[in-house]
Formats: structure tokens, sequence, C-alpha cells
């Protein structure tokens, strides 16, 4: 089943549903009220990020027939801000509304197998790897994807549920840590740098996309984004742009994607993975383009035409972790918000997250300037005053 648009635009007043209640959801919800759409969001936390903004809140899980029901009630399309939503799901709603991104996509991108098979059939190169589901295919590994990365095949994130490893017996051990869950192995590939596009694609087929963004990660978790990427040839960032195109269009693709990619320090390109909705690395795009891809979700799966994003500004974008609502000490503390705001072009988003963790995504900000080195002499200002590292 395709991601079914709908036959006539569905135009501002209609109301928007959304499962999931992330930050993601709530930056989708600011997009669609933008536009004069109302938003209703499915969620089970009562003070999700995405809730507290909505005009309405469904608290259900994802697999609550009830809620379910009551979000495709009150919607007159549904799309998703969380990937790891039930497939089943979405196709329950997909009977009654336009669901987009479908249920099938989305499968695929839960599941690192399938979605390194997808790359595969769509001719996109990603790393060596082997599936791991018994003990069997454990012992078959070939010495070659060694020292590796063992992945868990689905519901990973901000790099949980991966292990390095060096060699065998570290393999072992480490599917054992995973609670021997189906797994990929990959081979630990030398990155230059890292990648991502993120696009939007219409029920036509129409493909827009951001402009490539360079993505720097600290501890598997994305820590700073870039754009225009500035270490990556153009050429390499056109067939980076070719690549998520094909896996878009052979998904038969409603909405916004992302795929990350990794640049190897020979200059060869290698998918990494993707993701079915915005995209952390696509935040900037809020505040440097002139559509954002929050905006771009609403425009596709409302079937509205879409516009070509264009950056109006270089731009550095920053994220805001818990570990920066706590002092030397160790004591919770509030960053330093108004010395950072009196620096030019910085745009503060927070989530609305009540309880800061370590590690855990609070916000984000996004630095514009009228040149690439005024974005970054201006960001490594905002990353000193908040004790994060510089890049
Ligand atoms: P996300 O939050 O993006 O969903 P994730 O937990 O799904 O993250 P990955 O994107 O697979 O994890 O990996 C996180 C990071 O680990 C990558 O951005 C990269 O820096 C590093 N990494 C992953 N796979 C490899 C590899 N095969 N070789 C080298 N480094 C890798
Ligand atoms: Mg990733």
């Amino acid at each position: 089943m395709s991601a079914a648009a709908p036959r006539a635009p569905i135009l501002p007043g209609a109301t928007l549903g959304v499962m999931g209640g992330g930050q993601l959801g709530r930056m989708f919800v600011h997009a669609a009220q933008a536009m004069g759409y109302a938003t209703a969001v499915l969620e089970a936390d009562a003070g999700s990020p995405a809730g507290q903004a909505s005009q309405h809140h469904i608290a259900a899980g994802y697999t609550d027939a009830q809620g379910l029901s009551a979000l495709a009630q009150c919607s007159a399309a549904i799309t998703t801000e969380f990937e790891n939503v039930p497939a089943q799901a979405l196709r329950t709603l997909a009977a009654q509304r336009p669901v987009a991104p479908g249920a099938e996509a989305v499968a695929v991108c839960q599941d690192r197998a399938a979605e390194k098979l997808h790359f595969q059939r769509c001719g996109v190169p990603c790393a060596p790897f082997a599936v791991i589901e018994t003990a069997q295919q454990l012992a078959a590994v070939p010495d070659a994807l060694l020292p590796g990365i063992l992945k868990t095949s689905r519901l990973g994130y901000d790099g949980k549920g991966q292990a390095r490893v060096a060699d065998r017996a570290g393999l072992a051990a480490a599917w054992a840590s995973l609670q021997h869950a189906p797994c990929v192995l990959e081979q630990r590939l030398p990155l230059a740098h890292e990648i991502s596009v993120v696009l939007a694609r219409g029920a036509d087929g129409a493909c827009v996309h951001l402009p490539v963004q360079q993505n720097l990660h600290r501890e598997g978790i994305l820590a700073v984004t870039q754009v225009p990427a500035p270490d990556v040839p153009q050429a390499l960032q056109q067939q980076a742009v070719h690549c998520a195109e094909a896996v878009a269009g052979s998904l038969d693709y409603v909405g916004v994607l992302c795929v990350e990619f990794f640049v190897l320090a020979d200059g060869r390109l290698v998918a990494n993975e993707m993701a079915p909705r915005p995209h952390n690395s696509g935040h900037y795009s809020i505040d440097a383009c002139d559509v954002s891809q929050f905006e771009l979700q609403v425009r596709a799966m409302c079937g509205l035409p879409l516009a070509a994003p264009r950056l109006h500004s270089p731009a550095v974008m920053l994220n805001l972790l818990g570990d920066l609502w706590f002092g030397a000490d160790g004591a919770e503390r509030q960053p330093p918000w108004a010395q950072v705001l009196a620096l030019p072009g910085v745009h503060l988003h927070l989530y609305g997250k009540a309880e800061p963790r370590r590690g855990r995504k609070m916000g984000h900000l996004t630095v514009t300037a009228a040149d690439a080195a005024a974005a970054r002499a201006v960001a490594l200002q905002v990353s000193a005053l908040l004790g994060l590292a510089a890049y």
C-alpha cells in the first residue's frame, strides 16, 4: 500500500493529525498552525512537547483502537513524527484517511536490515553488513566485517542499541548485551564527514530538497549541523541528493524523508540510514530557509505544491542536550540564555520538556548570519557560553 494523497488539496482550516508527541511533532504543529490549520496529536504522555502546542490532544497509545479512531475522526489527513509507530496502526488509519508517509515505507525505515536491502535495490551503496538473528549467522560473520558496529535492527536512536566490537569474542559479548535481539553488524568505516539530505516528495512524484547538511555527532548523538556543508564537494552533494531521490521514488514515498550518509576517507559516499519524517539535521531550515522541513511536511500530506526551499542565510545548528542544565557541581541550573540571545542571529528553540536529563534533547539553536564564517564565529561564542565543545 503506498501513501494515499488527498485527491483535492486539503486547505487551511482543516485539522491535521500527527502520530507522536515529541519535538518533531511540536514543530510540525507550529508550522501547520502558522498556515491556518488546526492540529490533533496522538500521544500517551499528557505533557508532551507536541501535545502542549496542539489544539487537540488524544491521550492514547499508538495501538489503542479508540485513540486511532478518535484521531481519524477529527483529522483530514495524518502524518507521523515518530518512526517506530507500528505499521499496523498506520494501515488502520489509512483505511479512513490519507496517511503520509504510508505504512509500508515507514516499515522499511523501522528495520535496519530492510533499509539496507532497500538501499542496495536502489543501487545506493551502504556499509558492508551481515544480518544476525541466529547463533549460526553470528558464527558465519566474515572476518572483513570486523572491527564493526553491532546495531539492533529495530528501535535504535541516538546511538542507543549499538555496540562497537573489535573481534569475534567482542561480537558474541555485544550480542549477548543486546539480549540476542535481531541485529545487523556493520563494518566500521573510516569516516571523513557525515552529511544528510532532507527531501519532500508529493503523491505526483514531485521532489524538492533542503540544501545538503554536514553533521557532527558526539557519542552517537547529533551535536552540530552546518549548512552549506563546508567540507564536501558539490559533486558529492549532488550524488547524495540523487541517491535520496532514488530511495524515495522506489518507495513511492509521500512526505518528508531524511537519508544520512557517510563520506569516507577515500571520498566515497555510502548511505547510513533513513528516517520517514523531518530530521534533527533539518531543524535549521526553520530559521535559515524560506520553506522549513515542517512546512514541507504539511504541504506534502495536504497535496499542496512543494516549493523548492532556498537557503537565505548560512546556518549552524547546535543541539541542546539536558547536560547543559547541570553545572560543574552537578546541581541543576538554567543555561545562560540572556547572554546567548545577546549574540546576533541566534534563534532559540526549546521543546517544553519539564525534566532535563543528560543526553536528552531539550532544544536546539540555530545561528544565521550573512556568511558562513560569521555564523561559525557566533556559534563558537555560543558554544563557549554554554560549555559545549568547539567544532
Ligand atoms: P540516529 O539518532 O541518527 O537515529 P542511530 O542511533 O540510529 O542514530 P546511527 O546513525 O546508525 O545510529 O549511528 C550513529 C553514529 O555512529 C553515526 O552518525 C556515525 O557517527 C557512527 N557510525 C554508525 N555506523 C558507523 C559505521 N559503520 N562506521 C563508522 N561509524 C559509524
Ligand atoms: Mg543516525
